[in-house]
């Protein structure tokens, strides 16, 4: 017997026909002799219809009420998988984030500080199903939250870890994780498996096929999780540690994968006097308004010159960014500030690049074979990050792609 965390995403609650192929899914666990706690989506689009109201009704709304309104789209959909699994005879109830509880902190992109496992383990114990809201959790005042986009995946991955599971099961709408999105490359592989870190890396550069945050919690509660579809019976892909990487006969690429990422714009600074407080004087302000300051980018002066300054910030703090930047232009003294929203930032990664020199340059290479041409670049130890126009994310994507040697004999 294995004791399981399933989670589902918006497209597969989207609808009551689709719940109801969830039901069956859960209850071929069931029946299997395993204990499952189901973790859910809202339907999808719901969130985005959720958030759309909030920005309708003030375009500067209280992230209090923001998770009062947005939290409500999986607390439909856990009482209807509960409904349903009750129809098929099942032991099923729904508990929400504030029941168990899951203890957050902070709004609209809470981080979690607790859960109590005693209301699931009874469940267990009295072989029922818990079906549990995933995105929501409560703070210490009793008011509720939400864990920032995509944060169902780290709902699951948290409750994997409180009640000890074996694995985490997060169902979705593509089969596993591939080299890139399967949608813009229908030459990508799937992978049968990969490791946290490289997990890790590829979230949080874009491919959002799981929540970074819960690839970083699994890496260190270490939850097992396969990603698999829940609408084609297939393998899906693990995402696991280091140590069990070699269970699976795969061939291991230099590159894991290409990721990109539009959610960032491009600020330059012309003309920053070349004095040692300067990028300072830029940077902390930033940082005091919480604002992720991501690529940078400085031309090195001649003696005496000024230089220009580049770097990305999230596309929704870019209005925020201009408004602090512009009000200490005297203080900094650049002469111009520019901006760009149509900007994609295309990464590789793999932890192949730690033993491999000219992962960049191929890279670069191809690239320009292509015309595109780079604004910014930034490197780790296992990813090389461009910033390119955004018009060029599916070309320089598919070049990648190929340059990396990634791509399947025959689309699948
Ligand atoms: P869910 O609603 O189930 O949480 P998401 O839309 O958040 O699903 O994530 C699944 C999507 O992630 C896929 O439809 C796919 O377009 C995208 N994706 C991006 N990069 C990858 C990748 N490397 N492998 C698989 N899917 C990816
Ligand atoms: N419904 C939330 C979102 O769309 C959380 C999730 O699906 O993971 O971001
Ligand atoms: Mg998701």
């Amino acid at each position: 017997m294995a004791r399981i965390v399933m989670k589902f995403g918006g497209t597969s609650m989207a609808g009551i026909e689709r719940i109801r192929h969830v039901a069956s899914l859960v209850k071929r666990e069931v029946e299997a002799g395993n204990q499952a706690a189901v973790v859910v989506s809202a339907m999808a689009g719901e969130t985005d219809r959720l958030i759309q109201f909030c920005r309708e009704a003030s375009s500067l709304y209280d992230p209090r009420e923001y998770d009062v309104v947005v939290a409500s789209g999986e607390q439909v959909t856990s009482g209807l998988l509960a409904i349903t699994l009750q129809g098929m005879g099942l032991n099923a109830r729904s508990y929400m984030g504030w029941q168990l509880p899951i203890r957050t902190s902070g709004h609209a992109t809470g981080l979690i500080e607790g859960i109590d496992a005693q209301v699931l383990e009874r469940v267990f114990d009295e072989g029922g199903i818990a079906v549990i809201p995933g995105f929501q959790g409560v703070t210490e005042h009793g008011d509720v939250t939400t864990l920032g986009r995509g944060g169902s995946d780290t709902s699951a991955v948290a409750l994997a870890a409180a009640v000890k599971a074996d694995r985490c099961d997060i169902y979705t709408d593509v089969d596993g994780v591939y080299t890139t999105d399967p949608r813009i490359v229908p030459r990508a592989r799937k992978l049968p498996a990969v490791t946290y870190e490289e997990m890790l890396e590829l979230a949080s550069v874009g491919a959002k096929v799981l929540q970074t945050r819960s690839v970083g919690l699994a890496m260190r509660e270490k939850v097992p999780i396969r990603v698999l579809s829940s609408f084609e019976d297939r393998p899906g892909t693990w995402v696991v540690g280091d140590d069990r990487i070699g269970d699976f006969d795969m061939e291991r690429q230099l590159i894991t994968g290409i990721a990109y990422d539009k959610n960032e714009a491009r600020v330059t600074l012309t003309a920053v006097p070349h004095k040692a407080a300067s990028v300072a004087a830029v940077f902390a302000p930033l940082a005091d308004a919480g604002i992720n300051v991501d690529m940078i980018v400085q031309s090195v002066p001649r003696e005496g010159q000024e230089s220009d300054l580049t770097f990305t910030v999230p596309t929704a703090a870019l209005p925020q960014s201009r408004a602090i930047l512009e009000e200490r232009q005297g203080a900094i003294g650049f002469a111009e500030l520019l901006s760009d929203v149509n900007v994609v930032k295309v990464s590789a990664v793999g932890v192949g690049m730690r033993s491999n020199a000219g992962i960049a340059a191929q890279m670069f290479e191809a690239l320009a074979g292509r015309g595109i041409q780079i604004l910014a670049i930034s490197t780790s130890e296992i990813k090389v990050s461009v910033l390119i126009p955004e018009e060029y994310t599916e070309l320089a994507v598919r070049v990648l792609h190929t340059a990396y040697g990634l791509d399947a004999e025959e689309a699948e």
